[in-house]
Protein backbone atom coordinates (compact mmCIF):
# COMPACT_ATOMS: atom_id res chain seq x y z
CA UNK A 1 0.00 0.00 0.00
CA UNK A 2 1.37 3.39 -0.71
CA UNK A 3 1.36 6.09 2.10
CA UNK A 4 -1.32 8.25 2.30
CA UNK A 5 -0.62 12.25 1.11
CA UNK A 6 -0.73 14.74 4.38
CA UNK A 7 -0.59 17.32 2.53
CA UNK A 8 -2.48 17.26 -0.88
CA UNK A 9 -5.23 20.21 -0.24
CA UNK A 10 -2.12 22.48 0.65
CA UNK A 11 0.38 22.38 -2.71
CA UNK A 12 -3.47 21.98 -4.32
CA UNK A 13 -4.14 25.71 -3.03
CA UNK A 14 -0.59 26.52 -4.12
CA UNK A 15 -1.35 25.76 -7.42
CA UNK A 16 -5.21 27.60 -7.43
CA UNK A 17 -3.17 30.48 -5.23
CA UNK A 18 -0.84 31.18 -8.65
CA UNK A 19 -3.74 30.62 -10.81
CA UNK A 20 -5.62 32.92 -9.34
CA UNK A 21 -2.95 35.52 -9.47
CA UNK A 22 -2.34 34.63 -12.96
CA UNK A 23 -5.71 36.13 -13.97
CA UNK A 24 -5.40 39.57 -11.98
CA UNK A 25 -6.45 38.18 -8.63
CA UNK A 26 -4.57 38.82 -5.36
CA UNK A 27 -0.82 37.68 -4.92
CA UNK A 28 -0.05 34.44 -4.28
CA UNK A 29 0.05 33.29 -0.52
CA UNK A 30 3.13 31.58 -0.29
CA UNK A 31 6.14 30.75 -2.68
CA UNK A 32 6.32 27.55 -4.45
CA UNK A 33 9.78 27.47 -4.58
CA UNK A 34 12.41 27.60 -1.17
CA UNK A 35 16.19 28.37 -2.04
CA UNK A 36 17.96 27.20 0.74
CA UNK A 37 22.14 27.61 1.40
CA UNK A 38 23.54 24.25 3.10
CA UNK A 39 26.65 26.41 3.61
CA UNK A 40 30.19 27.40 2.44
CA UNK A 41 32.24 24.61 2.54
CA UNK A 42 33.17 22.54 -0.48
CA UNK A 43 35.87 19.64 -1.69
CA UNK A 44 36.94 21.61 -5.05
CA UNK A 45 38.30 25.05 -6.09
CA UNK A 46 36.50 25.42 -9.47
CA UNK A 47 38.11 28.15 -11.75
CA UNK A 48 34.91 29.84 -12.11
CA UNK A 49 34.16 29.84 -8.39
CA UNK A 50 32.68 32.71 -6.65
CA UNK A 51 34.79 31.76 -3.44
CA UNK A 52 37.61 30.98 -5.51
CA UNK A 53 37.41 34.45 -7.47
CA UNK A 54 35.93 36.76 -4.94
CA UNK A 55 38.02 38.18 -2.18
CA UNK A 56 35.38 38.54 0.83
CA UNK A 57 34.41 34.58 0.28
CA UNK A 58 37.62 33.60 0.81
CA UNK A 59 37.83 35.39 3.84
CA UNK A 60 34.54 33.64 5.51
CA UNK A 61 35.22 31.11 7.92
CA UNK A 62 33.25 27.69 6.89
CA UNK A 63 30.03 26.90 8.14
CA UNK A 64 27.04 25.18 7.94
CA UNK A 65 23.36 25.92 7.84
CA UNK A 66 21.78 24.70 10.89
CA UNK A 67 18.65 22.53 10.56
CA UNK A 68 16.82 23.02 13.90
CA UNK A 69 17.50 26.79 13.29
CA UNK A 70 15.48 26.45 10.13
CA UNK A 71 12.88 24.30 11.48
CA UNK A 72 10.79 26.87 13.31
CA UNK A 73 10.41 29.88 10.54
CA UNK A 74 9.63 27.46 7.77
CA UNK A 75 6.97 25.31 9.77
CA UNK A 76 3.84 27.18 8.54
CA UNK A 77 4.84 27.38 4.82
CA UNK A 78 6.53 23.69 4.17
CA UNK A 79 3.21 22.49 3.82
CA UNK A 80 2.29 24.16 0.73
CA UNK A 81 6.04 24.58 -1.07
CA UNK A 82 6.37 22.57 -4.33
CA UNK A 83 9.70 22.82 -4.81
CA UNK A 84 12.79 23.11 -1.97
CA UNK A 85 16.34 22.87 -3.21
CA UNK A 86 19.46 22.68 -1.68
CA UNK A 87 22.42 24.83 -2.73
CA UNK A 88 25.38 27.04 -1.58
CA UNK A 89 28.74 28.67 -2.41
CA UNK A 90 30.02 25.36 -0.98
CA UNK A 91 29.02 21.61 -1.57
CA UNK A 92 25.26 20.62 -0.04
CA UNK A 93 26.17 17.32 0.30
CA UNK A 94 29.44 17.81 2.80
CA UNK A 95 26.68 19.12 5.34
CA UNK A 96 26.75 16.76 8.25
CA UNK A 97 23.36 17.15 8.45
CA UNK A 98 22.65 16.43 4.90
CA UNK A 99 20.13 13.15 5.34
CA UNK A 100 18.46 15.34 8.15
CA UNK A 101 17.34 17.78 5.64
CA UNK A 102 16.38 15.58 3.56
CA UNK A 103 14.24 13.60 5.90
CA UNK A 104 13.17 16.84 7.37
CA UNK A 105 11.81 18.16 4.02
CA UNK A 106 10.78 14.62 2.22
CA UNK A 107 8.17 14.27 5.22
CA UNK A 108 5.98 17.96 3.83
CA UNK A 109 6.11 16.25 0.20
CA UNK A 110 7.79 18.78 -1.55
CA UNK A 111 10.19 17.98 -4.68
CA UNK A 112 13.88 18.08 -2.79
CA UNK A 113 16.70 18.89 -5.77
CA UNK A 114 20.47 19.49 -4.58
CA UNK A 115 23.10 20.55 -6.32
CA UNK A 116 26.31 18.53 -5.85
CA UNK A 117 29.65 17.94 -7.62
CA UNK A 118 29.06 14.42 -7.36
CA UNK A 119 32.15 13.51 -5.98
CA UNK A 120 30.27 11.83 -3.11
CA UNK A 121 27.64 9.73 -4.89
CA UNK A 122 29.16 6.11 -3.84
CA UNK A 123 26.35 3.33 -3.66
CA UNK A 124 25.53 4.12 -0.30
CA UNK A 125 24.90 7.88 -0.98
CA UNK A 126 22.81 6.58 -3.79
CA UNK A 127 20.78 4.12 -2.23
CA UNK A 128 20.44 7.01 0.91
CA UNK A 129 18.92 9.55 -1.95
CA UNK A 130 16.93 7.66 -3.72
CA UNK A 131 15.22 5.82 -0.52
CA UNK A 132 14.44 9.81 0.58
CA UNK A 133 12.08 10.62 -2.53
CA UNK A 134 14.31 12.72 -3.82
CA UNK A 135 13.22 14.10 -6.99
CA UNK A 136 15.90 15.64 -8.73
CA UNK A 137 19.81 15.49 -8.58
CA UNK A 138 21.67 18.36 -10.25
CA UNK A 139 25.36 17.42 -10.92
CA UNK A 140 27.78 20.49 -11.94
CA UNK A 141 29.90 19.20 -14.82
CA UNK A 142 31.26 20.39 -18.13
CA UNK A 143 33.58 19.48 -20.25
CA UNK A 144 33.81 16.21 -22.26
CA UNK A 145 37.20 14.70 -21.50
CA UNK A 146 39.13 13.95 -18.21
CA UNK A 147 41.45 17.25 -19.23
CA UNK A 148 38.59 19.96 -19.73
CA UNK A 149 37.09 18.65 -16.96
CA UNK A 150 39.36 18.45 -14.51
CA UNK A 151 40.87 22.00 -15.51
CA UNK A 152 37.38 23.79 -14.61
CA UNK A 153 36.51 21.35 -11.14
CA UNK A 154 40.00 21.61 -9.64
CA UNK A 155 40.26 18.51 -7.34
CA UNK A 156 37.35 17.14 -9.13
CA UNK A 157 37.80 13.59 -10.85
CA UNK A 158 36.43 12.85 -14.11
CA UNK A 159 35.73 9.29 -14.14
CA UNK A 160 34.82 9.47 -10.27
CA UNK A 161 32.04 12.03 -10.66
CA UNK A 162 30.55 9.74 -14.11
CA UNK A 163 30.75 6.26 -12.09
CA UNK A 164 28.82 8.10 -9.51
CA UNK A 165 26.08 9.35 -12.03
CA UNK A 166 26.34 5.63 -13.69
CA UNK A 167 25.73 4.35 -9.87
CA UNK A 168 22.98 6.67 -8.81
CA UNK A 169 21.06 4.77 -12.16
CA UNK A 170 21.77 1.37 -10.65
CA UNK A 171 20.23 2.73 -7.16
CA UNK A 172 16.92 3.69 -9.20
CA UNK A 173 16.96 0.33 -10.55
CA UNK A 174 17.15 -1.15 -7.57
CA UNK A 175 14.35 0.73 -5.73
CA UNK A 176 12.20 0.87 -8.91
CA UNK A 177 12.18 4.37 -8.74
CA UNK A 178 12.27 6.84 -11.90
CA UNK A 179 13.30 9.33 -8.93
CA UNK A 180 15.91 11.19 -8.90
CA UNK A 181 15.77 12.49 -12.11
CA UNK A 182 19.21 12.86 -13.13
CA UNK A 183 20.01 16.68 -14.22
CA UNK A 184 23.08 18.34 -15.38
CA UNK A 185 24.20 21.81 -15.12
CA UNK A 186 27.09 23.23 -17.62
CA UNK A 187 28.87 26.33 -17.65
CA UNK A 188 29.00 28.25 -20.93
CA UNK A 189 32.94 27.85 -21.15
CA UNK A 190 34.01 28.36 -24.75
CA UNK A 191 36.33 24.63 -24.59
CA UNK A 192 32.80 23.32 -23.48
CA UNK A 193 30.44 25.15 -25.68
CA UNK A 194 32.53 24.15 -28.65
CA UNK A 195 32.39 20.64 -27.82
CA UNK A 196 28.60 19.93 -26.68
CA UNK A 197 27.72 17.64 -29.13
CA UNK A 198 30.19 15.55 -27.70
CA UNK A 199 29.13 15.96 -24.13
CA UNK A 200 25.62 15.29 -25.02
CA UNK A 201 26.70 12.03 -26.23
CA UNK A 202 28.84 11.56 -23.30
CA UNK A 203 25.42 12.48 -20.81
CA UNK A 204 23.24 9.85 -22.51
CA UNK A 205 25.79 7.41 -21.91
CA UNK A 206 25.62 8.15 -18.03
CA UNK A 207 21.88 8.02 -17.87
CA UNK A 208 21.35 11.45 -17.55
CA UNK A 209 17.46 12.98 -18.64
CA UNK A 210 18.18 16.68 -18.46
CA UNK A 211 21.06 19.09 -19.18
CA UNK A 212 20.79 22.76 -18.44
CA UNK A 213 23.12 25.10 -20.29
CA UNK A 214 24.18 28.70 -17.81
CA UNK A 215 25.99 31.16 -18.25
CA UNK A 216 29.49 31.68 -16.96
CA UNK A 217 30.32 34.71 -15.27
CA UNK A 218 33.35 36.45 -14.58
CA UNK A 219 33.38 38.11 -10.74
CA UNK A 220 37.68 39.00 -11.92
CA UNK A 221 38.94 41.10 -14.33
CA UNK A 222 41.39 38.08 -14.64
CA UNK A 223 41.68 37.64 -18.30
CA UNK A 224 42.03 33.64 -18.07
CA UNK A 225 38.37 33.89 -17.56
CA UNK A 226 37.27 36.06 -18.71
CA UNK A 227 38.16 35.24 -22.13
CA UNK A 228 36.43 31.75 -22.00
CA UNK A 229 33.20 32.93 -21.80
CA UNK A 230 31.04 32.19 -24.67
CA UNK A 231 28.60 33.89 -26.57
CA UNK A 232 25.93 33.03 -28.72
CA UNK A 233 26.97 33.89 -31.76
CA UNK A 234 24.29 33.18 -34.91
CA UNK A 235 26.81 31.90 -37.02
CA UNK A 236 28.53 29.77 -34.81
CA UNK A 237 27.53 29.07 -31.72
CA UNK A 238 23.94 29.13 -32.73
CA UNK A 239 24.71 26.15 -34.99
CA UNK A 240 26.37 24.07 -32.70
CA UNK A 241 23.30 24.28 -30.42
CA UNK A 242 21.16 23.48 -33.27
CA UNK A 243 23.39 19.90 -33.66
CA UNK A 244 23.44 19.57 -29.69
CA UNK A 245 19.54 19.64 -29.68
CA UNK A 246 18.91 17.25 -32.33
CA UNK A 247 21.09 14.87 -30.73
CA UNK A 248 20.03 15.30 -26.71
CA UNK A 249 16.41 14.60 -28.90
CA UNK A 250 17.66 11.56 -30.38
CA UNK A 251 18.74 10.70 -26.88
CA UNK A 252 15.65 11.85 -24.82
CA UNK A 253 17.52 13.98 -23.18
CA UNK A 254 15.87 17.57 -22.72
CA UNK A 255 18.42 19.93 -23.39
CA UNK A 256 17.96 23.44 -22.20
CA UNK A 257 19.80 26.33 -23.42
CA UNK A 258 17.45 29.19 -23.09
CA UNK A 259 19.48 31.20 -20.80
CA UNK A 260 22.72 30.98 -23.05
CA UNK A 261 20.71 31.77 -25.93
CA UNK A 262 18.88 34.96 -24.33
CA UNK A 263 21.47 36.98 -25.91
CA UNK A 264 22.07 36.41 -29.64
CA UNK A 265 25.64 37.78 -30.91
CA UNK A 266 24.38 38.93 -34.94
CA UNK A 267 27.74 40.69 -35.83
CA UNK A 268 31.13 40.54 -35.05
CA UNK A 269 31.82 43.60 -33.81
CA UNK A 270 29.61 42.73 -31.21
CA UNK A 271 31.80 40.40 -29.35
CA UNK A 272 33.79 41.88 -27.33
CA UNK A 273 30.92 43.72 -25.23
CA UNK A 274 28.29 40.47 -25.32
CA UNK A 275 31.22 39.03 -23.43
CA UNK A 276 31.77 41.90 -21.14
CA UNK A 277 28.02 41.57 -20.19
CA UNK A 278 28.67 38.58 -18.31
CA UNK A 279 31.93 40.18 -16.67
CA UNK A 280 30.77 41.74 -13.53
CA UNK A 281 33.68 43.61 -13.34
CA UNK A 282 33.35 45.18 -16.85
CA UNK A 283 29.78 45.65 -17.72
CA UNK A 284 28.79 49.18 -16.13
CA UNK A 285 28.57 50.36 -19.20
CA UNK A 286 25.66 48.54 -20.34
CA UNK A 287 23.66 50.10 -17.32
CA UNK A 288 21.70 52.07 -19.24
CA UNK A 289 20.07 49.75 -21.63
CA UNK A 290 19.41 46.93 -18.14
CA UNK A 291 17.27 49.64 -17.09
CA UNK A 292 15.08 50.21 -19.73
CA UNK A 293 14.03 46.83 -20.03
CA UNK A 294 10.59 45.01 -19.91
CA UNK A 295 10.15 43.41 -16.98
CA UNK A 296 8.67 39.99 -17.58
CA UNK A 297 10.65 38.05 -14.34
CA UNK A 298 7.81 36.89 -12.08
CA UNK A 299 10.51 35.03 -9.60
CA UNK A 300 9.48 37.34 -6.18
CA UNK A 301 6.12 35.71 -6.83
CA UNK A 302 7.15 32.37 -6.28
CA UNK A 303 10.14 32.26 -4.55
CA UNK A 304 11.93 32.55 -1.17
CA UNK A 305 15.69 31.78 -0.51
CA UNK A 306 17.51 32.03 2.67
CA UNK A 307 21.34 31.82 3.15
CA UNK A 308 23.26 30.59 5.41
CA UNK A 309 23.08 33.00 8.22
CA UNK A 310 19.13 33.00 7.83
CA UNK A 311 19.31 36.17 5.77
CA UNK A 312 16.71 35.97 3.20
CA UNK A 313 15.99 37.83 -0.06
CA UNK A 314 12.90 37.13 -2.81
CA UNK A 315 15.44 35.82 -5.86
CA UNK A 316 18.86 33.57 -5.60
CA UNK A 317 19.61 35.85 -8.71
CA UNK A 318 20.32 39.11 -6.97
CA UNK A 319 23.74 39.59 -6.82
CA UNK A 320 23.62 42.36 -4.45
CA UNK A 321 24.58 41.61 -0.88
CA UNK A 322 20.72 42.12 0.89
CA UNK A 323 18.64 41.21 3.46
CA UNK A 324 15.00 41.37 3.01
CA UNK A 325 14.82 40.55 6.39
CA UNK A 326 16.49 37.50 9.22
CA UNK A 327 14.48 34.27 9.62
CA UNK A 328 15.96 34.44 13.32
CA UNK A 329 13.45 37.21 14.04
CA UNK A 330 10.15 36.58 11.96
CA UNK A 331 8.69 33.55 9.96
CA UNK A 332 9.13 33.42 6.20
CA UNK A 333 4.86 33.68 6.20
CA UNK A 334 5.23 37.13 7.96
CA UNK A 335 8.31 38.34 5.68
CA UNK A 336 6.15 36.85 2.58
CA UNK A 337 3.33 39.02 3.54
CA UNK A 338 5.09 42.23 4.83
CA UNK A 339 4.91 45.79 3.39
CA UNK A 340 8.93 45.04 2.11
CA UNK A 341 8.60 41.83 0.31
CA UNK A 342 5.11 43.15 -1.14
CA UNK A 343 6.47 46.30 -1.67
CA UNK A 344 9.42 44.67 -3.90
CA UNK A 345 7.29 42.65 -5.73
CA UNK A 346 4.95 45.61 -7.28
CA UNK A 347 8.02 46.94 -7.79
CA UNK A 348 8.87 44.29 -9.99
CA UNK A 349 6.53 44.43 -12.22
CA UNK A 350 7.54 48.45 -13.66
CA UNK A 351 10.49 49.88 -15.69
CA UNK A 352 13.46 51.08 -14.28
CA UNK A 353 14.14 47.59 -12.64
CA UNK A 354 14.55 47.62 -9.29
CA UNK A 355 18.54 48.24 -8.67
CA UNK A 356 18.42 44.42 -7.13
CA UNK A 357 17.71 42.68 -10.30
CA UNK A 358 20.03 45.09 -12.65
CA UNK A 359 22.73 43.02 -12.99
CA UNK A 360 20.86 40.21 -13.26
CA UNK A 361 18.70 41.78 -16.85
CA UNK A 362 21.95 43.15 -17.81
CA UNK A 363 23.57 39.51 -18.07
CA UNK A 364 20.35 38.26 -19.61
CA UNK A 365 20.14 35.76 -16.54
CA UNK A 366 16.39 36.80 -15.77
CA UNK A 367 13.56 34.19 -15.35
CA UNK A 368 11.22 34.76 -18.33
CA UNK A 369 9.04 31.72 -18.34
CA UNK A 370 7.49 31.10 -14.65
CA UNK A 371 7.56 26.80 -15.40
CA UNK A 372 4.31 26.89 -13.79
CA UNK A 373 3.56 24.27 -16.26
CA UNK A 374 6.37 22.17 -15.79
CA UNK A 375 6.46 22.63 -12.01
CA UNK A 376 2.58 20.82 -12.51
CA UNK A 377 3.73 18.56 -14.72
CA UNK A 378 6.93 17.31 -12.77
CA UNK A 379 4.69 17.41 -8.58
CA UNK A 380 2.12 15.50 -10.60
CA UNK A 381 4.09 12.71 -11.72
CA UNK A 382 6.20 12.28 -8.67
CA UNK A 383 3.12 12.34 -6.70
CA UNK A 384 1.33 9.66 -8.56
CA UNK A 385 4.34 7.37 -8.15
CA UNK A 386 5.28 8.12 -4.50
CA UNK A 387 1.18 8.21 -3.33
CA UNK A 388 -0.23 5.87 -5.79
CA UNK A 389 -3.46 8.13 -7.52
CA UNK A 390 -3.59 10.99 -9.35
CA UNK A 391 -2.50 14.67 -8.14
CA UNK A 392 -5.03 17.50 -9.59
CA UNK A 393 -6.63 15.85 -12.66
CA UNK A 394 -9.02 18.87 -12.66
CA UNK A 395 -6.48 21.85 -13.12
CA UNK A 396 -4.59 20.16 -15.65
CA UNK A 397 -6.56 21.79 -18.60
CA UNK A 398 -6.60 25.50 -16.43
CA UNK A 399 -2.29 24.95 -16.35
CA UNK A 400 -1.54 24.10 -19.28
CA UNK A 401 -3.33 27.37 -20.51
CA UNK A 402 -1.64 29.60 -18.11
CA UNK A 403 -0.33 32.66 -20.28
CA UNK A 404 3.52 33.19 -19.99
CA UNK A 405 4.93 36.06 -17.57
CA UNK A 406 4.57 38.60 -19.97
CA UNK A 407 1.45 38.54 -20.86
CA UNK A 408 0.30 38.28 -16.67
CA UNK A 409 2.41 40.97 -16.02
CA UNK A 410 1.03 43.13 -19.06
CA UNK A 411 -2.57 41.97 -17.37
CA UNK A 412 -1.78 43.14 -14.06
CA UNK A 413 -0.74 46.42 -14.92
CA UNK A 414 -3.28 47.13 -17.03
CA UNK A 415 -5.63 46.22 -13.56
CA UNK A 416 -3.83 48.58 -11.71
CA UNK A 417 -3.51 51.41 -13.20
CA UNK A 418 -5.99 53.36 -15.18
CA UNK A 419 -4.22 53.80 -18.78
CA UNK A 420 -2.31 50.93 -19.12
CA UNK A 421 -0.31 52.28 -21.92
CA UNK A 422 1.70 54.49 -20.21
CA UNK A 423 3.65 51.82 -18.76
CA UNK A 424 6.41 52.59 -20.81
CA UNK A 425 6.21 56.12 -21.79
CA UNK A 426 8.80 57.25 -19.31
CA UNK A 427 6.46 59.73 -17.59
CA UNK A 428 5.66 58.50 -14.45
CA UNK A 429 1.64 57.33 -13.51
CA UNK A 430 -0.15 57.44 -10.45
CA UNK A 431 0.83 53.60 -9.92
CA UNK A 432 4.11 54.34 -10.28
CA UNK A 433 4.46 57.82 -8.20
CA UNK A 434 2.81 55.49 -5.17
CA UNK A 435 5.25 53.10 -5.39
CA UNK A 436 8.30 55.76 -5.38
CA UNK A 437 6.44 56.76 -2.42
CA UNK A 438 6.35 53.21 -1.03
CA UNK A 439 9.93 52.85 -1.64
CA UNK A 440 11.03 56.30 0.09
CA UNK A 441 9.01 55.04 3.12
CA UNK A 442 10.47 51.33 3.13
CA UNK A 443 13.75 51.30 2.00
CA UNK A 444 15.67 47.92 2.04
CA UNK A 445 17.88 47.28 4.38
CA UNK A 446 21.61 46.44 3.13
CA UNK A 447 22.94 43.81 5.24
CA UNK A 448 25.37 40.87 4.37
CA UNK A 449 23.97 38.18 1.81
CA UNK A 450 25.98 35.96 -0.50
CA UNK A 451 25.92 36.48 -4.05
CA UNK A 452 23.63 34.05 -5.99
CA UNK A 453 24.43 30.85 -4.34
CA UNK A 454 24.05 28.35 -6.93
CA UNK A 455 25.95 30.73 -9.37
CA UNK A 456 28.79 29.14 -11.57
CA UNK A 457 27.47 26.37 -9.81
S1 LIG B 1 31.72 25.83 -8.06
FE1 LIG B 1 30.67 24.50 -6.57
S2 LIG B 1 31.83 22.60 -6.58
FE2 LIG B 1 33.14 24.16 -7.47
S3 LIG B 1 34.37 25.00 -5.79
FE3 LIG B 1 32.56 26.29 -6.02
S4 LIG B 1 31.08 25.47 -4.59
FE4 LIG B 1 32.64 23.89 -4.91
S1 LIG C 1 15.16 39.95 -12.60
FE1 LIG C 1 16.69 38.46 -11.94
S2 LIG C 1 17.24 39.09 -9.83
FE2 LIG C 1 15.33 40.10 -10.36
S3 LIG C 1 13.76 38.74 -9.56
FE3 LIG C 1 14.06 38.19 -11.73
S4 LIG C 1 15.58 36.53 -11.75
FE4 LIG C 1 15.62 37.53 -9.73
Amino acid sequence: MPPVSRFQKQKINTFDSFLEFANGGKEPGWPQEIILEMGNVCNLKCEMCPKVLMPHFQHQQPQFTDLGLLKPPFASVLPYALTVQLVGCGEPTLHPQFFSYLDYLSDFEVLIDFYTNGMQLDRQFCDSVVSRRVFSVTVSFSGSTPAQYENIYRGGKFDQVLKGMKLLGQAKQRYRSPFPLLIVNSISFQRHVDTLCDFIDLMADQGVQRIQLSNLVAFTDNPTIHDQIAVCRTWKESKILQKAKERAARAGICLDTSRFENAPVQSKTLVKSAREQFNLTRSNQTHARATKAQMDCLEPYIQFACSKDMETKPCCFMYHEVSFGNLNFQSVQELWQNPRWKGFRKRILTTPVPSFCETCVRIKNRITNHHVHEKYKDYSEWFEFNFGKPFYPAAKERIETLPDSEKIVEKRIALTMSTPSKRSSGEPNGFQKALSSFQETHPLERTPFPAQPALNN
